[in-house]
């Protein structure tokens, strides 16, 4: 049986990776110091013999025993109001336990998968974004923790590959959505969908205009399968290239919610990419991969999670606003 380690694993993407990995056969050793990520994401595998989870900070010192054939680093803070809270361990994350995972795989001989993401774009002035544009990111910015973060991660990642020989691959991630995102993480997606439900007017940040490309989980779930099983070692974009701007989103989130709330806006926050989209192309040529689930469709299946949580936990997710945030 192919052992993988999974970091990040009660997070959001963590979690249904551990399902797929459950599903192809594969042994799961699942890590997470839960932070961010909720064992309720998780639980169902727990009575499962080919499961095993471990509460461990991975910018610490990471010991697993027994042979690994592959690694999967997911752990991270992954919305701005996280990077707010906090940064430190956003960026620990990022650099020390990028580092100690590379060293992990180093010596179990594991193929190791970073997850790093659109935001090593910044605020991008080239349009759809391929993996040739460096970017334009703001480093001492609120997002400038995990962006930088993430961007060390890239460097450190191909310089283990260069100077060590070990199999690496990056996914650059960009937005998506799907059941067991948290409700009051910040996120666009749950943050409607939240206010939906709780019968408050929607937030949009500044006129609305900035556009974002959502993807959904399953999609995003194949390709980073398939990004693992293949031989290329440069980073790869996943992403659903369908763009839209935050104030059709938030027409769309009324329309599928049924509600009769109003959209508000508020402030920008800093550094807030006014546009974003994948161009995968790389993804589709190497791959062979592309999003199948259109938004209205992931949309609903999404809504339909989160109406399906209890009262309690709804009421207590009250909308977090970060809008016009700053770094004091
Ligand atoms: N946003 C918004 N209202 C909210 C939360 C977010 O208008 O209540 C905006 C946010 O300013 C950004 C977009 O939605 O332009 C996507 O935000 P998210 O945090 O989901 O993702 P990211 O900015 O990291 O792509």
């Amino acid at each position: 049986m192919k052992r993988i380690l999974i970091t990040g694993a009660a997070g959001f993407l963590g979690s249904h990776l551990c399902d797929r990995f459950i599903k192809e056969g594969f042994h799961v050793i699942a890590m997470d110091n839960l932070i961010t990520g909720s064992l309720k994401n998780i639980e169902h595998l727990f009575k499962l013999p080919n499961f095993e989870f471990y509460h461990h900070d991975v910018s610490k010192f990471v010991h697993v025993a027994g042979k690994l054939d592959y690694i999967l680093h997911f752990a991270s803070p992954a919305s701005p109001i996280d990077y707010l809270k906090i940064p430190i361990q956003t960026l620990k994350v990022g650099s020390l336990g990028t580092h100690n995972l590379l060293g992990l795989a180093k010596e179990k001989r594991a193929r190791i998968l970073i997850a790093s993401t659109s935001e090593v774009y910044g605020d991008p002035l080239v349009h759809p974004q391929t993996e040739e544009y460096y970017g334009n990111v703001n480093t001492i910015g609120p997002r400038g923790v995990y962006d930088e973060a993430k961007r060390f991660q890239e460097s450190i990642t191909m310089a283990y590959h260069r100077f060590h020989g070990l199999e690496t691959r990056i996914v650059r991630i960009f937005n998506t959505y799907g059941p067991r995102m948290r409700l009051n993480d910040g996120r666009v997606i749950p943050a409607f969908m939240g206010q939906a439900l709780r019968g408050e007017d929607l937030t949009v940040f500044g006129d609305g205009s900035q556009t974002r490309s959502f993807c959904y989980v399953d999609d995003q779930i194949e390709g980073i399968y398939r990004l693992l099983m293949s031989d290329y070692e440069l980073p790869v974009n996943i992403g659903n290239p369908n763009e839209i701007s935050i104030r059709d989103f938030a027409e769309e989130i009324i329309k599928l919610t049924g509600t009769d709330q109003k959209v508000i806006y508020k402030e920008l926050p800093i550094d807030d990419p006014m546009q974003r989209q994948p161009d995968i192309s790389l993804a589709k040529k190497i791959l062979d991969w592309e999003p199948k689930i259109g938004r209205e469709k992931g949309m609903k299946v999404t809504f339909d999670y989160f109406k399906a949580l209890n009262k309690e936990e709804l009421l207590r997710s009250e909308h977090k606003d970060f809008s016009g945030y700053n770094m004091k």
